[in-house]
């Protein structure tokens, strides 16, 4: 039996079945129409045989695009009533029960994934769409790609390059890990309820070797944090304290990690930003 989606009035109808009204603590905006959910599989490239992880898939209705490809997925739910119904509402479009794993817990706590899935697929929840990408960037090293909704600023700050407006924390952190790129607008009518913000697409690929150790990335982001926490600052400035030490200290490191102690935060890439921590690591 082939995977079938879910239509606009059946999700409507399988939220008042389970007595659900979405939250915006939880980021419950919905995506209803099949076209939306269609494109975000296809820009993932998603192939049969694959093992995708998806964090909040609601009611499925992305997730049973992803599994009419062909693909497994392993989907990670913290809204109790909606992960327990997933499995049913699967089976009803003509899901094969070991095709779904289903996981009923707070995605930012998850730390092991079965099947170790390589590509991540999401309509995140807004409020934590960057924290979510980090940890599971960070915690599933066997992901080597993804696509993912997000609020167009999260989006455009997610895509920035050094140098641009957008650029912040969340751009540097997030190339530590790979480039990024937008991928697409969507329309706030594709959602039930329809949000007051815009969303884009946007897609990441992993890079085929680690930029550094675990200490050196934890290191790193503390001085990219210090260095946007004071964005006006230069950075001899701005980071004195990260470095521990007086400016004209902070100075002579910054020199021998050959970045401007002049310059500021948002003129680095994240390359400069772990040449400082490897010249810290080197005094410590
Ligand atoms: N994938 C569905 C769709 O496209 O229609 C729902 C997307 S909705 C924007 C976000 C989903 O993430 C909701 O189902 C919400 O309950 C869930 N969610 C919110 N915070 C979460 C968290 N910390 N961990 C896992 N799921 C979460």
């Amino acid at each position: 039996m082939p995977v079938t989606l879910l239509g606009a009035a059946e999700i409507r109808a399988l939220a008042a079945e389970l007595d659900v009204t979405p939250t915006k603590k939880l980021g419950q905006n919905f995506v209803v129409d099949a076209n939306t959910v269609r494109r975000i599989v296809q820009v993932a490239g998603v192939q049969a045989g694959e093992r995708v992880v998806e964090v909040g898939p609601g009611l499925g209705s992305l997730t049973l695009a992803i599994l009419e490809t062909g693909a497994s997925v392993t989907a990670v739910e913290i809204d109790h009533r909606l992960a327990e119904r997933l499995p049913a509402t699967a089976a009803a479009h003509g899901v094969s029960a070991d095709a779904l794993d289903v996981v009923d817990a707070d995605a930012l706590r998850v730390t092991e994934l079965a099947g170790d899935p390589t590509v991540l697929v999401a309509n995140l929840p807004y409020n934590v769409s960057v924290p979510v990408l980090l940890h599971f960037l960070e915690t599933f090293p066997a992901l080597e790609r993804g696509v993912v909704m997000v609020q167009a600023e999260v989006g455009e700050r997610l895509a920035a390059p050094p140098g641009s407006k957008t650029y912040g924390a969340p751009s540097a952190k997030a190339a530590w890990y790979g480039p990024w790129r937008l991928a697409g607008n969507v329309s706030r009518q594709v959602f039930w309820p329809v949000p007051n913000v815009d969303s884009v697409l946007v897609a990441f690929r992993r890079a085929a070797d680690a930029r550094g150790t675990e200490q050196e990335r934890l290191r790193t982001f503390r001085i990219v944090d210090a260095a946007f926490q004071q964005r006006r600052k230069m950075l001899r400035q701005a980071l004195a304290a990260v470095l521990g030490g007086t400016a004209a200290e902070a100075s002579a490191l910054l020199e021998a990690a050959g970045v401007a102690p002049t310059a500021r935060g948002e003129e680095l890439e994240i390359g400069d930003f772990l040449r400082i921590a490897r010249a810290q690591g080197g005094v410590a």
